[in-house]
This record gives structure tokens, C-alpha cells and sequence, in this order.
């Protein structure tokens, strides 16, 4: 049996990464802080630690306990566009630092494995849609340059101690697991699909639309959905893909289709069979026009194949979690009102 790592595997994707891993037979170790994670959303197979990753100690406590470890799915970092642009310095101590501690310590440990959860943020404003690999990175927000600088620390850890890393550069994310055991639950909530779904379920008025004057059909964001178990099935292909040899390298992670966020609105208005009031505001900071992957090289390279292709079934499976848990893991008081 495989040990593998998951830091951060009580977030939204890293706990459908853990869930992943388990069902398919891995002996699976979380690390996770709890910050933005959930305790509920780990699934009881894993052997769970609850620490920080940018505490080299507690990190040599896990790898010498947990002495059978062979790669690390990195998946604790900060995420949210808008906060970055407002905290720059929580993005770099966090995502930047924690990378530089991660390595450290695996490299004193000997793991030579990690697979990366790096963003198409990292892209920027891009010049032509579909995105390549080989396009420039250019990020205009503070958390997509956190994660470019990760992903350069790791070439360089790999060209000076040999840690392999795949970095994969995941566009947008939506869903959750089918059965409506584990999904999106953050605090305060920024991203679209569940500000939708909450809208849908009555528990927030309406959907704000950020502009609707950007250089897209019909003027909102265009973006590329994909679900968490996809992203989580590319995670241990790049793993697979390590352990055959390879060289490290990037994969984009999309469906390869963009939808505009009234595009999402409609489709969600279509899966919930609800109203769903929504009304166009302000722009806000740090949002591309367009980010639509290129997803071949992860499809003949990994052998990927996503099996959630159509975004209404991504929504479905959301909109199931919502149902199923209106107040989300219902384990920390209700900050939203705060923010
Ligand atoms: N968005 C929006 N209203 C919201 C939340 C998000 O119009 O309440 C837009 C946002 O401006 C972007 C798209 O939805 O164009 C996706 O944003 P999200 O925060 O979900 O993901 P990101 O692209 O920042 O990773």
C-alpha cells in the first residue's frame, strides 16, 4: 500500500482528494490547520494531524512518525483572488513560505515526490485563449504570483536536491461528491457557484454580478469549470506519471470550455429550478476577462480523462451538498455577517 501525504486535506478540493485516495486504496496522511479547513470534512480512513505547515517542527514530528510517506499532495494554500489583492503579505507568508518550509523539511526527510495544487492565476491576463503550458505567466493578483514563485522554488529544488514536482494549474473548481457527503464550504464564501446555490436555497438575497463590461460575449467573466474528483483523478495519474521516471513539469487542469457567469447563473437557475435574483455591480480586483485551459497535454501526457464534462452535472452535485447541509460542516460559527 501507498503512504502519501495530503496537506490540506480538510479544504474543499483536498478533502475530495483524501476521499479520493482512500477509495482507490492509498494509506492516506492529512496535514491541515484548520484555518480555512474542516475537521468533519476528512475522511475517517485518514490519519489526520492538525498543524501548521510553516512549522518546520511539527513537520519533522509527522514525517518521523509517519516514516512510510512517499509524496505529498500540496493542496494548504490561500485561494481567495479578492483577499489577496488586499493581503498580499498573508498570500506570500502562507502559500510562498510554506512551499520554502515544505521542501526543507521534505528534503531533510528524503521525499522526493510532490504534486502541486498551482492555479491558472498564475497565467494573468492572458494574450489567446485556450491557455498553453508554454504561455506567459504574468499573474496580476497577489495569490497567482504566491503560487508562480512556488512553482519556481520547486524547479529549483528539483535542479538542486532532485524533488520531482508536478505543478498542476487548476482553472475554476465546482462540485462536490455525488453522494453530497463533502463539498464547498468556506468562510466567508467568495466563490460563484456556492453564492449562487446559496442564493438558490434562500439564504442569501441575490447574486452580485462583479461587471459586466469585460471584453467577453456577454460581458461577464468567462471561466473553466472543473469538478473536484477530476482535479482529484489528474492528482494521482501526476503521481503515477513520477513514479514511472518522468521529468517534472505543468499541466493545465480544465474542460477546455469557458461559461460566463451569467451563463452559470442560467444553468443553476436550470439545475435548482429556482429564480435565483441577481444584479450586475461593481467589478472586482484581479479578474481576467477570459481563462479558458488548454487541457491537451494533461489528457495524452497523464492520461486524463474528466468525467464531469457538462457543468449543469457539476452544479447538480453542489446543489445536492446544499441541500444536504444548509449550514455546511455546521463546525465553526457563522462568520459571513462579519466580513
Ligand atoms: N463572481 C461574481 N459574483 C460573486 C462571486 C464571484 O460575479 O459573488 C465572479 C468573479 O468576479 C469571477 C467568477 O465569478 O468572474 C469566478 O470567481 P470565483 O471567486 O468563483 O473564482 P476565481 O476565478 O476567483 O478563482
Amino acid at each position: 500500500m501507498t503512504t502519501v501525504l495530503v496537506l490540506g486535506g480538510a479544504g474543499y478540493i483536498g478533502s475530495h482528494m483524501v476521499d479520493r485516495l482512500i477509495t482507490k486504496g492509498y494509506d492516506v496522511v492529512v496535514v491541515d490547520n484548520l484555518v480555512t479547513g474542516h475537521r468533519k470534512a476528512i475522511n475517517a480512513k485518514a490519519r489526520f494531524y492538525e498543524g501548521d505547515l510553516r512549522d518546520k517542527d511539527f513537520m519533522r514530528g509527522v514525517f518521523k512518525k509517519e516514516d512510510k510517506i512517499e509524496a505529498v499532495f500540496h493542496f494548504a494554500a490561500f485561494s481567495i483572488v479578492p483577499e489577496s489583492m488586499k493581503k498580499p503579505l498573508k498570500y506570500f507568508d502562507n502559500n510562498t513560505y510554506g512551499m520554502i518550509a515544505l521542501l526543507e523539511v521534505m528534503n531533510e526527510f528524503n521525499i522526493k515526490k510532490i504534486i502541486f495544487s498551482s492555479t491558472a492565476a498564475t497565467y494573468g491576463n492572458p494574450e489567446h485563449v485556450p491557455i498553453k503550458e508554454t504561455d506567459p505567466q504574468n499573474p496580476i493578483n497577489p495569490y497567482g504570483a504566491s503560487k508562480l514563485m512556488m512553482e519556481k522554488i520547486m524547479h529549483w529544488s528539483d535542479e538542486a536536491y532532485g524533488i520531482k514536482f508536478v505543478a498542476l494549474r487548476y482553472f475554476n473548481v465546482a462540485g462536490a461528491k455525488p453522494d453530497g457527503s463533502i463539498g464547498e464550504d468556506h468562510h466567508p464564501e467568495t466563490h460563484l457557484v456556492p453564492i449562487i446555490l446559496q442564493v438558490a436555497s434562500g439564504k442569501r438575497d441575490k447574486l452580485y454580478i462583479f461587471g459586466d463590461d469585460y471584453n467577453t460575449p456577454d460581458g461577464t467573466n468567462v471561466r473553466d469549470y472543473v469538478h473536484p474528483f477530476d482535479l482529484a483523478d489528474a492528482h494521482i495519474l501526476a503521481l503515477d506519471y513520477l513514479n514511472a521516471g518522468n521529468p517534472s513539469d505543468a499541466f493545465n487542469l480544465g474542460s477546455s470550455t469557458g461559461f460566463s457567469n451569467e451563463e452559470m447563473l442560467e444553468a443553476a437557475r436550470d439545475v435548482t429550478g429556482k429564480p435565483i435574483p441577481a444584479e450586475v455591480g461593481p467589478r472586482r480586483g484581479g479578474d481576467p476577462d477570459t481563462l479558458i485551459a488548454a487541457s491537451d497535454k494533461a489528457r495524452k501526457v497523464l492520461g486524463w480523462q474528466p468525467k464531469f464534462d457538462d457543468v449543469h452535472e457539476m452544479i447538480k452535485t453542489a446543489w445536492n451538498w446544499t441541500v444536504k447541509h444548509p449550514n455546511g460542516y455546521d463546525d465553526r460559527n457563522d462568520q459571513d455577517a462579519n466580513h
